[in-house]
């Protein structure tokens, strides 16, 4: 076995600590008090001297001892508003879970500076690590930009991983996708509709919002289905509708809110045109009034060609060509592009960067849940794998990018 991915093994029983005691202790958004502490002072015991940057976001740095570029590995901490219904042992004690998986990503991130520190007087060059609060609302990578998380060292290059449960691939795969964009852009939009409320026995004198948003709610699918190309892959989902609070009052006002998820940025800004004539018109056509608001935008990722060839050829040494897997050939490219959003897409428009997946429980293996579900599992065992993969990475493209 590799000599990196052996010491990376030995720490496998102190990475599914780490990832425990993050999930049993989840927490969400920018506010990650109990995570952050956790991270900060387990870096400070590897010798780390890590800063918070901003809310929730931490940053520290191995190397630096001899000359050579800067290498960001970035994980992202925070976990989700929805209520754990799993049997694991280590069921998060809090009303949020780590759905997504990023307990996991901040164990290998932790594994990975364990690793770097020990071998830090032959980085050639500076690794950055980078803790971020927030990805799921897509706030923490914008927040720690602001901070300046790519200055001082300048970054020259950046990676991610992201674990897959669900899938139908075995566990321990290190996922590769084509260069270029390979997530979604998505847009978060709140519509709102005023109209004139009253007495639900006289609609003839009220404007009812209810009955516009539900207009608004049909025509906008007539985007998807009569106006983009059949090869303009877009979603248009509207996740909450709301107004009123009972039965025999026409209320004054009622929103709709949703997602534009887009590939390329002509039509994503169709879209958001035609989003906007088409709820202006509707209202309009009942006599009320509508007003948009985009509340988060995010970009795509994309991947950097140079550093997909490279990824492939220096884990390919680390894990063996079988472990390295191509998502355009695996399963016909049906993991090639994700139609989920990623806030490090905020980081790739800036520097080359390149998303790795790690896959953690098949379908086959019984993780039949998918991320964000109430019940999703994942599995453990790759964990090591993962942390080897970020720091071998890092302390390779340094060594050959001088
Ligand atoms: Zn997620
Ligand atoms: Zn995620």
């Amino acid at each position: 076995m590799n000599k990196l991915l052996e010491e990376a093994k030995a720490l496998q029983n102190t990475l599914i600590k780490h990832r425990r005691y993050i999930h049993e202790n989840a927490e969400i958004e920018m506010e990650l008090p109990c995570t952050t502490k956790y991270v900060m002072d387990k870096l400070v015991e590897m010798s780390y001297e890590p800063k918070e940057i901003c809310k929730s976001g931490v940053v520290a740095i191995a190397g630096g001892k001899n000359p050579g570029k800067t290498f960001l590995l970035r994980a992202d901490m925070d976990a989700l508003p929805i209520i754990e219904e799993t049997d694991e042992p280590f069921k998060s004690k809090t009303n949020y879970m780590h759905a997504c998986g990023h307990d996991l990503h901040t164990a290998m991130l932790l594994g990975a500076a364990k690793i770097l520190k020990e071998h830090e007087d032959e980085i050639e060059g500076t690794v950055k690590l980078m803790f971020q609060p927030a990805e799921e609302p897509i706030k923490g990578a914008q927040a720690m930009l602001k901070a300046g998380v790519l200055e001082n060292p300048k970054v020259d290059a950046a990676m991610m991983i992201h674990v897959a449960t669900g899938t139908q691939f075995p566990s321990g795969l290190l996922v590769v996708r084509h260069p270029g964009i390979i997530s979604s852009a998505s847009d978060w939009f709140t519509i709102k509709v005023k109209g004139k409320g009253g007495h639900s026995s006289s609609p003839n004198l009220t404007i009812d919002p209810l009955n516009v948003i539900s207009h608004i709610f049909i025509a906008l699918e007539s985007i998807n289905a009569r106006e983009l190309a059949p090869a303009d892959n877009a979603a248009i989902t509207v996740g909450q509708m709301h107004g009123g609070n009972t039965s025999n009052v026409i209320p004054d006002t009622a929103f709709l809110s949703g997602t534009i998820r887009t590939f390329n940025n002509e039509t994503r800004l169709f879209i958001k045109k035609r989003l906007e004539e088409i709820s202006l018109s509707v209202a309009k056509t009942f006599r009320a009034e509508a007003v948009i608001e985009y509340s988060c935008s995010c970009p795509s990722l994309i991947n950097d060609a140079e550093l997909v060839k490279d990824f492939k050829s220096y884990t390919s040494s680390l894990v063996g060509d079988d472990k390295v897997v191509d998502a355009d050939k695996a399963q016909n490219g049906a993991y090639a592009t994700m139609t989920g959003s990623e806030d490090f897409g905020y980081v790739t428009e800036l520097v080359p960067s390149i998303m790795i997946g790690l896959t953690t429980g098949s379908t086959a293996d019984g993780y039949v849940y998918p991320h964000h579900h109430p019940k999703t599992k994942f599995d453990e065992s790759p964990l090591y794998i993962g942390a080897a993969a970020y720091a071998n990475m890092a302390i390779e493209w340094l060594k050959n990018n001088k």
